[in-house]
């Protein structure tokens, strides 16, 4: 026997690593101790939290936590299989008739995130002989679904409905199915995509339009419907609607909403829905009570939003480059990943926290600091932070890459 030292498979991933260290790539796991919200003691120290995606600030709601624990005490703790075997419980088709319903689709599906949510949708609606259209920044998600599917794959520039339309134009008619796939709200970039745009091109030629809203459920369109109601579109210009429920909702999953044909055929073809343990009664309570919470507390939303453009402008007067589209996810570029991650080191010192974002989850030299706000912060906090951006504004650019 060899000990684990002496092995030369795992010499290559310690070597790995190393290269990660020395291109300041090196990731590492930090601890929050308590629950998730705005001030929350990280490895030990309490800090300002600004990157969890729990945007209403609903991931320690008592009311889900009340709705988690009646659940738990009355239907257990597991689902105890797939859903096609037995795991099928009346929790999974309450909480799918809750989100067709707040959805305002036809029908609903539950996935056990976003990430296999989005293998389902790519693999089952797409296939050899069709083709995807898909955003350059799309999350990483939909990059993997896109190929797994074994489909022909067409990226379009960031937001380049002209782009868009000239692969469209090109190729579009060769192949069996269409899909275009976006990020509603980009989730490194915080920006929107052009929605409108995009579905008059998939009427125009014939494509299913595939839609994910994991930072737009509960953050935009007046009542938190996400970017269909942002934009006053539907669930007939919007084909396929997908989302998570972990972020904004506080709680954990996913669904797809759209025509019925659409959830029947995911049910038969979907394998990361077919092939997985069913989602525990616990957290569909907590999804159910969050939709309720996010209409019964409208003024999350109106501050979230208040939130963001107030820190937006703050931004601005310093002098830095920061986008207009009104989502609580604020980059600021730095450019290298070395000095981005010094820099977000430097906030840690002084209790905030805001996560760098590097390689390769966002491009090579567009290594920034990424603000996520949650309705939880006060207004004084952000002057808090602003004050800190202040003293760095010669670190970050002037100008988008
Ligand atoms: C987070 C995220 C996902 C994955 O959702 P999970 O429920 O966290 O697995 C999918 N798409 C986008 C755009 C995301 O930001």
């Amino acid at each position: 026997m060899i000990s684990g030292e002496g092995k030369s498979a795992l010499a290559g991933l310690r070597e790995e690593l190393r290269q990660l260290d020395a291109n300041s790539r090196r990731r590492f796991l930090r601890t929050v101790a308590g629950p998730q919200r705005a001030r929350v003691v990280l490895d030990g120290r309490p800090v300002l939290l600004l990157c969890s995606n729990n945007y209403l600030g609903l991931a320690e709601h008592p009311d889900l936590a009340r709705a988690a624990a009646r659940a738990l005490g009355k239907e257990g703790c597991s689902a105890g299989a797939s859903r096609l075997i037995s795991g099928t419980m009346s929790a999974h088709r309450a909480l799918e008739e809750d989100l067709a319903a707040f959805k305002k689709a036809p029908a609903a599906l539950v996935f056990n995130s976003g990430y296999v949510a989005n293998l389902a949708l790519m693999t089952t609606l797409a296939g050899a002989g069709d083709v995807i259209y898909s955003d350059a920044l799309n999350h990483a998600s939909i990059v993997d679904g896109c190929r797994l599917s074994q489909a022909r794959l067409e990226i379009y520039r960031h937001r380049d409905v002209d782009h868009l339309a000239s692969r469209l134009r090109e190729g579009g008619r060769n192949f069996r199915r269409r899909l275009i796939v976006t990020d509603s709200v980009f989730s490194m970039d915080g920006d929107l995509a052009p929605l409108p745009e995009i579905v008059s091109l998939a009427r125009q030629y014939d494509a299913l339009v595939v839609v994910d809203d994991a930072h737009a459920t509960g953050v935009i369109g007046e009542t938190g419907r996400g970017s269909a109601e942002y934009f006053g579109l539907d669930w007939r210009d919007i084909d396929v609607q997908m989302g998570t429920l972990g972020k904004a909702l506080g709680s954990f999953g996913a669904y797809v909403a759209g025509a019925p044909e659409l959830i029947d055929y995911l049910v038969n073809r979907a394998r990361s829905f077919i092939y997985t343990t069913a989602l525990p009664p616990a957290v569909l309570a907590a999804s159910r009570e969050a939709l309720k919470v996010v209409d019964r507390e409208l003024e999350r939303i109106a501050k979230l939003a208040l939130l963001g453009s107030r820190f937006r402008s703050g931004l601005r007067d310093l002098g830095l480059p920061v986008g207009e589209d009104p989502t609580p996810i604020i980059p600021v570029l730095v450019g290298p990943a070395e000095k981005t991650m010094a820099l977000s080191a430097w906030f840690l010192e002084r209790g905030v926290f805001i996560q760098g974002i590097r390689p390769p989850t966002v491009p090579e030299g567009s290594s920034r600091l990424r603000v996520t706000l949650s309705a939880d912060l006060e207004f004084a906090d952000l002057d808090l932070v602003l004050a800190l951006f202040a003293e760095r504004r010669r670190d970050f650019l002037r100008k988008k890459p």
